[in-house]
């Protein structure tokens, strides 16, 4: 049994799901799915209660250079000819599914625009989408829109029309200030890039900014870390999310411009995380799920507080509602029974909608076992403790079996039908999960043998 923390790390940094959805990506059962069956789903889950609220997702793909380090579905150029047909496109997508949902006003929860680079298309453009997006529907009383932003080319120009248009949050991509770590990643931003739009941000009104920072990316130490987040935590913005690099070079080849002797690994890495989450706990911030952190007072800090919190395919959120429709490609939508993922090429998008067709290229139907186990990986996520369900002593049989390594070594403590995740298993609560899921532990399915990104 390892009885430290290297140990722990040598046993559990494992190819592990970040666990977005259940069941993940790489287990959908796409022989079982169709398009018309994934309309059926969605309107079912429409109509039984139309006020319950959507969010809508944007992929907007375009970035004009490749960050080495990305794992996001991109198309590198610098040819802005591509934004009027793209936005178009998003149009017509969200127009078939507005004549789905019988062109009845939706009540709109939450827009998130992510990328690629959000900020690549020119204001003006975006608030052609958005009053598209907007126009004969109902707004929540507290809506949600939220941006990512490329500190590099976020223009003033952009955050006061987005403000207009409604949106108060923006997430800006920083992941390390250190020049050498930007230079092999290939992401180069400057500390007055960021607090210029920053100071900017908070000058029109934006009342949340969240910094996205990686650990574990090539070339960091202790030191560039350290430094990194001095810089940021003198910042202050409300919410920090601190992740781990996905090292997956066998679906993303730009991460072969880096070597893996430029990346740290295990222990070294562990201890990145441990000095990152560290400092940004003494600043003041509190822990929300995994690798998420806010400052009291946070939407979503409270929303973890009471017991509100949510995980979907844009991350953890406070605004829930189960119906998440995804524009562009590669967007995923979730209907709650079902899921849906667009095709990944814009070629093959604009062909699939000149054709007045949804662009969908996969997707699944959630099985009663499905959303069982969904529960319990949800709520590992977002209040790390799992309530079993009393009745299904078979199932529970097998993820007590599961749990038994993870007890032994202090991960998680297990008190008749409750799991819960002690302060040491928080770090491995991705290896916690797993012992939910079902498709990673049958050896028939794609998952048992998919490599996913390592647990740390
Ligand atoms: S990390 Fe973001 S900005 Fe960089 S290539 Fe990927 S999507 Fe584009």
């Amino acid at each position: 049994m390892p009885n430290n923390l290297n140990q722990l790390i040598d046993k559990y940094n494992v190819s592990t799901p970040r666990y977005t959805s259940y069941p993940t990506v790489p287990c959908w059962n796409e022989a079982g799915f169709s398009t018309q069956g994934w309309i059926g789903q969605l309107k079912k889950n429409f109509y039984r209660d139309p006020t319950q609220g959507i969010s809508i997702y944007i992929h907007l793909p375009f970035c004009e250079s490749l960050c080495t380090y990305c794992g996001c579905n991109t198309r590198i150029t610098k040819n802005h000819q591509v934004e009027e047909p793209y936005i178009n496109a998003l149009i017509q997508e969200w127009r078939l599914y507005r004549s789905i949902l019988g062109n009845q006003a939706l009540h709109i929860k939450e827009i998130h625009l992510g990328g690629g680079t959000p900020t690549f298309f020119a204001p003006e453009n975006l608030r052609q989408l958005i009053a598209a997006v907007l126009e004969g529907n109902t707004l929540d009383e507290n809506p949600s829109f939220s941006f990512e932003a490329h500190p590099a080319n976020t223009s003033a120009a952009h955050l006061s029309m987005l403000y207009e248009v409604g949106f108060r949050r923006l997430s800006l991509g920083i992941q390390d200030f250190n020049p050498d770590v930007q230079r092999v990643i290939n992401r180069k931003q400057t500390i007055e890039d960021v607090r210029g739009v920053m100071d900017q941000a908070r000058s029109i009104g934006y009342t949340s900014i969240n910094f996205d920072l990686i650990y574990g990316l090539p070339l960091q130490t202790l030191h560039s870390v350290f430094d990194t987040l001095m810089v940021a935590l003198s910042m202050k913005p409300e919410r920090i999310s601190f992740y781990s690099y996905a090292h997956v070079p066998w679906i993303k080849p730009g991460q072969r411009y880096f070597t893996e002797q430029d990346l740290p690994v295990g222990k070294e890495k562990m201890d990145l995380y441990k000095l990152g989450k560290a400092m940004i706990v003494k600043a003041g911030y509190k822990e929300v799920g995994m690798d998420h952190y806010a400052l009291p007072g946070d939407s979503l800090l409270l929303a973890a507080e009471n017991g509100k919190l949510h995980r979907n395919f844009m991350g953890y959120t406070d605004n829930y509602t189960p119906l998440l429709i995804g524009l562009g490609v590669s967007s995923i939508s979730d209907a709650w029974s079902a899921y849906a993922q667009n095709v990944k090429t814009v070629e093959e998008y604009y062909r699939l909608l000149n054709k007045e067709e949804l662009p969908i290229m996969r997707g699944h139907l959630l099985s009663t076992d499905d959303e069982q186990s969904r529960r319990y990986i949800l709520e590992m996520m977002c209040r790390e403790k799992a309530i079993l369900d009393k009745n299904d002593v078979y199932k529970n049989d097998k993820i007590h079996k599961r749990l038994l390594p993870l007890r032994a070594d202090g991960l998680v403590r297990i008190k008749g039908d409750v799991v819960t995740a002690t302060p040491k298993g928080k770090a491995f609560i991705r290896n916690v999960c797993t012992a939910f899921d079902e498709y990673l532990h049958h050896e028939e399915t794609e998952a048992s043998s998919v490599r996913f990104s390592q647990a740390v």
